[in-house]
C-alpha cells in the first residue's frame, strides 16, 4: 500500500503557518534563503554520514543544489542530493515545530499588536521550511533518505492538515516544488519563475554556500551571421562557491582576499590590510575583515553604508551588523561566519547576544592589534590608516572604555617637536623630560594658532614638548581620558601649570613678591574694568614675550567646544 495518509499540523506549527500564509514579511524572497540553506545542511549531513558510516551506500561525487523552473505551470523546484527524510522524520520535521519555547514565542506574537514586533519574534527562531507559504499556494516535498529504498511524497497548502505518502521513485534527497501563487505573476518583483529573479536573490543570499548551485539558463548566441539569434541552454552554476573565509589561510592568495574584497565593498582600491581570523570552542565562527585603504565618502554620513555582514553558516543573514563593529570601527569591511545562530536573528537580539558580544570582544582586538603591528612594522602604511580613519578611531576614547589603552597606543598626533612629524604618545613619554611629570598638550583650530598661542611661550621657552590637538574629536576625548602609561594628560591652556622646580621657586620667590607689589594696582583696575568679562587677573610667570593671556579653569569648557556647542545652539 502507499500508506496515504492526511494529517494535522501541531498547534504551534499551525500558528506559524497562518503567519506565513498571511505573509508577515515584505521581504518575500527569503524562502529561497532558507531553502537552499537547509539543501545545503542536507548535503553537509550526507557528506559527513558518509564519512562515519561506512556501510553507507550513496554516491557522494557530485553533491550539488539544482533550481528548476516551469514558468507555464508557475512552479519552482529547489532539488538537493543529500541527506534526504524518511517518513517519520517528515512528520517530526516538517510537521511540527521542535524548538523549545515556540509556544510562547507564538501566543506573545498574537497578543503584539504591533506587526513589526511579531515579527521580531518570529525571527527569533526561524521561519525555516514555512517561509514558503508566504509565496506558494502549495508546497510538496519529495524525499528519500539516504540507503532507504522506499521514498515519501509530502504537500500541503499550509491550512492546517498535510497529505503524506508513500512512493517508489523518489531519488535519493528532497525536491521542494512551490505552485507559486497566481497574484505574484503580475509584479515583477516577485516573479520567482524569472532567471534574472533567481540569479539575483541566489546572488544576494547565498553566493557563498559551499555547494554548486545549479540552474538551466539562456544564453543568446550572436556567433553565425546567418543564422540569426539562436537561444541556447546550459546548466550554470550560479554561485561563487567561494567560502573563503572558511578556507585555512594558508590556502587563499592574496588575489582572492582582493576579490572578495571588492565584491563586498564595491571599492576598486586593495584592502590595506586583511585580518583573517578563526573562533573554536563554544561559539565558532570565522571573520574575514578588510581595513581599506581610503576612506569612503560616507565615513561620517548619518546613514553612511557600513561594513560587516553577517552570515550563519555559509548563508547570508545581514548587511552591517552593527553588533559585531563598534560605531568607531565602521569602516572595518568584511565577513563573519556564526555557526550556532538561527538565520531569522535580528538585530535587536543580536545586539543582546552574550556570543555575538563576545565575538565583536575579540575582532575589535584583532583590528587594533592589527593596526598597531602596521604602526611598528610598516610606518607608510600606518600612516595611511591614520590619515584616512584616525578622527574616526579617536571617536572610541569616547565610548570604548575597555579598549582605551589598545586604542590610545595607536593614536598619533602632532607636536612641537617637529612639524613634518606626528608622534605617538608612547613616543612622547619616552621623550619626556626628567621632572615631567605630564603629558602636556594643547587643543585648537589648527597648528599655527596652537603654536602662536601665549600659552605655549614658557613652554617653549623651557624646551618641554606639547602636543597639538587640531581634530574636532580631539577636544571631547581630551576629556575622558585621564592618563596615558599613569601620565597624567594637561591642558597647557588650562588651570595653573607649575614648570619651576622646588629650588627655582625658592630663589624666585623674593622677586615675585615684589612684582606683585609693584602691580598690585594695575592687576585690581584690570579685575575692575573686566569685571563682566572674567573671573579673575593674577600674574603670571607662564608669559616671556606677551604681556597677557586668557587662561580657562581646569573644568571650562574650551574656546573651540565653546564653539561648537553655540553653533548647535546650546
Ligand atoms: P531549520 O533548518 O532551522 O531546522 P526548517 O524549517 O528550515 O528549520 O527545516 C526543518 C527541518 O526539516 C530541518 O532541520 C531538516 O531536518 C528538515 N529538512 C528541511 N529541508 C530538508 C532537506 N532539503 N533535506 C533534508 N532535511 C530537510
Ligand atoms: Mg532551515
Amino acid at each position: 500500500s502507499t500508506r496515504i495518509e492526511t494529517l494535522e499540523f501541531q498547534a504551534e506549527a499551525r500558528q506559524l503557518l497562518q503567519l506565513m500564509v498571511h505573509s508577515i514579511y515584505s521581504d518575500k524572497d527569503i524562502f529561497l534563503r532558507e531553502l537552499i540553506s537547509n539543501a545545503s545542511d542536507a548535503l553537509d549531513k550526507l557528506r559527513l554520514a558518509s564519512l562515519v558510516d561506512k556501510d553507507l551506500q550513496v554516491d557522494t561525487s557530485d553533491l550539488h543544489i539544482a533550481i528548476e523552473v516551469d514558468r507555464e505551470k508557475r512552479t519552482l523546484t529547489v532539488r538537493d542530493n543529500g541527506i534526504g527524510m524518511s517518513r517519520d522524520e517528515v512528520v517530526q520535521l516538517i510537521g511540527t515545530i521542535a524548538k523549545s519555547g515556540t509556544a510562547e514565542v507564538l501566543r506573545k506574537a498574537k497578543e503584539s499588536a504591533d506587526a513589526a514586533a511579531s515579527r521580531e519574534l518570529i525571527g527569533q527562531f526561524g521561519v525555516g521550511f514555512y517561509s514558503t507559504f508566504m509565496v506558494a499556494d502549495t508546497v510538496t516535498l519529495l524525499t528519500r533518505r539516504a540507503g532507504a529504498s522506499g521514498g515519501t511524497r509530502w504537500e500541503s497548502s499550509g491550512e492546517g492538515t498535510y497529505v503524506i505518502e508513500d512512493v517508489d521513485d523518489a531519488p535519493q534527497g528532497t525536491a521542494v516544488t512551490l505552485q507559486l501563487k497566481p497574484e505574484d505573476a503580475e509584479d515583477h518583483l516577485f516573479d520567482y519563475t524569472a532567471e534574472r529573479k533567481i540569479r539575483e536573490i541566489v546572488k544576494k543570499y547565498s553566493d557563498f554556500i559551499a555547494w554548486p548551485i545549479r540552474m538551466a539558463t539562456e544564453s543568446t548566441d550572436t556567433g553565425g551571421a546567418d543564422t540569426g539569434d539562436e537561444a541556447t541552454t546550459q546548466i550554470e552554476t550560479l554561485n561563487s562557491m567561494k567560502a573563503l573565509w572558511a578556507r585555512p589561510r594558508d590556502e587563499v592568495d592574496q588575489a582572492e582576499y582582493h576579490e572578495l574584497y571588492r565584491h563586498l565593498s564595491h571599492d576598486w582600491t586593495d584592502p590595506l590590510e586583511v585580518v583573517h581570523m578563526k573562533g573554536e570552542g563554544l561559539f565558532e565562527y570565522e571573520a574575514l575583515l578588510f581595513i581599506p585603504a581610503h576612506a569612503p565618502l560616507d565615513l561620517f554620513a548619518q546613514d553612511g553604508r557600513r561594513g560587516v555582514q553577517l552570515y550563519v553558516k555559509r548563508v547570508f543573514i545581514m548587511d552591517d551588523c552593527q553588533a559585531l563593529m563598534p560605531n568607531y570601527l565602521r569602516f572595518v569591511k568584511g565577513v563573519v561566519d556564526a555557526h550556532d545562530l538561527s538565520l531569522n536573528i535580528s538585530r535587536e537580539i543580536l545586539q543582546q547576544d552574550r556570543q555575538i558580544q563576545l565575538v565583536r570582544r575579540r575582532l575589535v582586538k584583532k583590528v587594533l592589534s592589527t593596526v598597531r603591528s602596521l604602526q611598528t612594522d610598516d610606518a607608510e602604511r600606518y600612516r595611511t590608516f591614520w590619515k584616512e580613519f584616525g578622527p574616526v578611531v579617536k571617536e572610541g576614547l569616547l565610548d570604548d572604555g575597555d579598549n582605551q589603552e589598545a586604542i590610545l597606543e595607536v593614536v598619533s598626533v602632532a607636536s612641537t617637536r617637529d612639524p613634518e612629524q606626528t608622534t605617538t604618545l608612547r613616543e612622547y613619554v619616552e621623550r619626556m623630560k626628567d621632572g615631567q611629570d605630564d603629558i602636556y598638550y594643547m587643543t585648537g583650530e589648527s597648528r599655527l594658532m596652537v603654536e602662536k598661542s601665549p600659552h605655549m611661550e614658557a613652554f617653549q621657552a623651557r624646551g618641554y614638548e606639547v602636543l597639538i590637538l587640531t581634530d574636532p574629536v580631539d577636544e571631547v576625548w581630551v576629556e575622558r581620558v585621564a592618563q596615558f602609561d599613569g601620565k597624567p594628560l594637561r591642558s597647557i591652556a588650562k588651570g595653573q601649570v607649575d614648570l619651576d622646580t622646588a629650588d627655582e621657586k625658592e630663589s624666585a620667590e623674593p622677586e615675585r613678591e615684589q612684582q606683585k607689589k609693584d602691580y598690585a594696582e594695575l592687576l585690581s583696575w584690570l579685575a575692575r574694568t573686566l569685571q563682566d568679562q572674567v573671573k579673575e587677573v593674577r600674574l603670571s610667570s607662564r608669559l616671556t614675550t606677551s604681556p597677557a593671556c586668557l587662561v580657562g579653569d581646569t573644568f571650562d569648557i574650551t574656546p573651540t567646544l565653546e564653539k561648537m556647542y553655540r553653533a548647535m545652539g546650546q
